[in-house]
């Protein structure tokens, strides 16, 4: 399934942007001394930024290192060429065949981005600058522009608001255009590197957060609804690579949460690349639940059986921690007396991301993330099968133990883990 992103700022040209730039460079000195040819076509560059906070600690090296895989993993179909850090700054080479277009897309969904811009390099000499300049704003047609200059070698002898100002004034004559700083239609972006320079037209918004894999790793219970994918992106973006565990009670009811789970742990691999979907049977221990314990303890036993059987899994996939998209006081199984029961069958820290959050602004979450309209498919999730008319709200657990004492808890979750099935995900998807 493929999202359209909705974080752009700029949709850029694909076509048009920057054909001529850096190739009509007349400062043959400088760019001999910088490296950057003048005439062949200069390769684009997708600089991303990283947070200067998280660069700072003992941790950097597998930040950036973290970064760089996944950089490579998102872009695994359009092969890029030399990744490297520069300061706060990713600096990834982008093979012809990847388009603009795709590459904003597939950007903007690496997490540790704050911001990214597909950049041309030019030699590090003012005329150079100019002509890249314009180039650039001919490829954009703007009324009104800026330049915004970030001058990292700091050895260039003009500063950035002196390389802001020639540069904007060689543009506004070439083109006939209006420098307008506060609220300008085109923002040329020039950085000045030991290397060469590099420009961009416009800069797009990363995913913030923290590179996938670098915080650890964790199982999350993903249902068919609104809030468990929501859940799933959040931990993500702190950095956790996710398992995904999918409980459902086929044939007892249709296919649909199954079919909506692959949907949505798809969706979700876009931000890892690669995911494991665990599709638990879950009917067997349904029943002998509804056969053997009160009506009204249905629910918080059900739940304590799927992070029993969660965790186990977790244990397998090497993940530390379970997460689900509880809320607090959502619905009857969400209240703090079911919840504090209900975790205690985990065997591993739950993380519950979502529980000072209203269903609107979840709802919100869920759009902007695009599965919100897998989630509100029609299905029959596995916990509204049987559920008694009135469930407790206030479990206990000395009620919930005797009631468990019932059951082999032991061989109700070893059924269920041998009957469960492994479905892959991969993005970019393989041809
Ligand atoms: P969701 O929209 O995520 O389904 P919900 O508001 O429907 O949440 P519940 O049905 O009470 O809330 O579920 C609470 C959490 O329990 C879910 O967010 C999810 O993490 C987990 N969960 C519930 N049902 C399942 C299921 N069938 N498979 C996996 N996890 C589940
Ligand atoms: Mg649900």
């Amino acid at each position: 399934m493929i999202i359209a992103p909705t974080l752009f700022q700029r949709k850029p040209d694909t076509d048009k942007l920057s054909p001529t730039m850096g190739t009509h460079d007349h400062g043959a000195d400088a760019a001999a001394a910088t490296g950057v040819s003048a005439e062949t076509e200069a390769p684009r560059v997708l600089i991303g930024r990283c947070h200067e906070i998280v660069l700072k600690g003992g941790n950097r090296w597998r930040f950036v290192e973290q970064l760089k895989r996944n950089l490579l993993g998102v872009f695994a179909d359009a092969g890029l060429g030399r990744v490297r850090a520069e300061g706060p700054r990713i600096l990834a080479e982008l093979p012809a065949r990847a388009s603009d277009a795709l590459a904003c897309e597939r950007a903007a969904l690496i997490f540790g981005l704050q911001n990214f811009t597909i950049s041309r390099p030019a030699p590090l000499a003012m005329d150079a600058l100019k002509r890249a300049a314009i180039a650039a704003a001919r490829a954009h047609p703007a009324r009104t522009f800026r330049i915004s200059t970030k001058r990292a070698e700091k050895r260039f002898p003009l500063n950035s608001m002196e390389i802001d100002r020639e540069v904007g004034g060689a543009v506004a004559a070439a083109l006939d255009l209006k420098v307008d700083l506060e609220n300008p239609e085109l923002t040329i972006n020039i950085e000045i590197l030991p290397q060469c320079a590099y420009l961009a037209a416009g800069k797009y918004p990363g995913a913030g957060g923290l590179p996938v894999g670098v915080t650890g790793r964790a199982t999350v219970l993903l249902s068919g609804g609104i809030d468990s994918p929501v859940a799933a992106y959040r931990m993500m973006r702190r950095g956790l690579r996710l398992d995904f565990v999918h409980f459902h009670s086929h044939p007892l009811v249709s296919a649909a949460s199954r079919e909506k789970a692959c949907d949505l742990a798809a969706h979700l691999t876009r931000y890892q690349m690669r995911s494991t979907l665990a599709l638990v049977s879950f009917a067997d221990a349904q029943r002998e639940i509804v056969a053997r314990a009160p009506r009204p303890l249905r629910v918080v036993l059900y739940r304590r059986m799927m992070l029993r059987i969660a965790s186990v899994l977790a244990g397998r996939a090497g993940s530390s921690a379970l997460v689900t998209g509880e809320s607090l006081g959502q619905v009857a199984s969400q209240t703090l007396e079911n919840m504090t029961v209900v975790e205690k069958a985990a065997s591993l820290p739950l993380f519950r991301p979502l529980i000072g959050m209203d269903k609107n602004e979840i709802i919100v979450e869920a759009r902007r993330l695009g599965t919100f309209e897998t989630s509100i498919l029609p299905d029959q999730d596995c916990c509204s099968l049987f559920v008694p008319a009135h469930p407790e709200t206030r479990a206990r657990l000395e009620a919930v133990v005797k009631a468990e004492a019932e059951f082999d808890i032991e061989a109700m979750i070893a059924g269920a883990v041998a009957r469960t099935e492994l479905v892959r995900c991969e993005f970019p998807p393989r041809r």
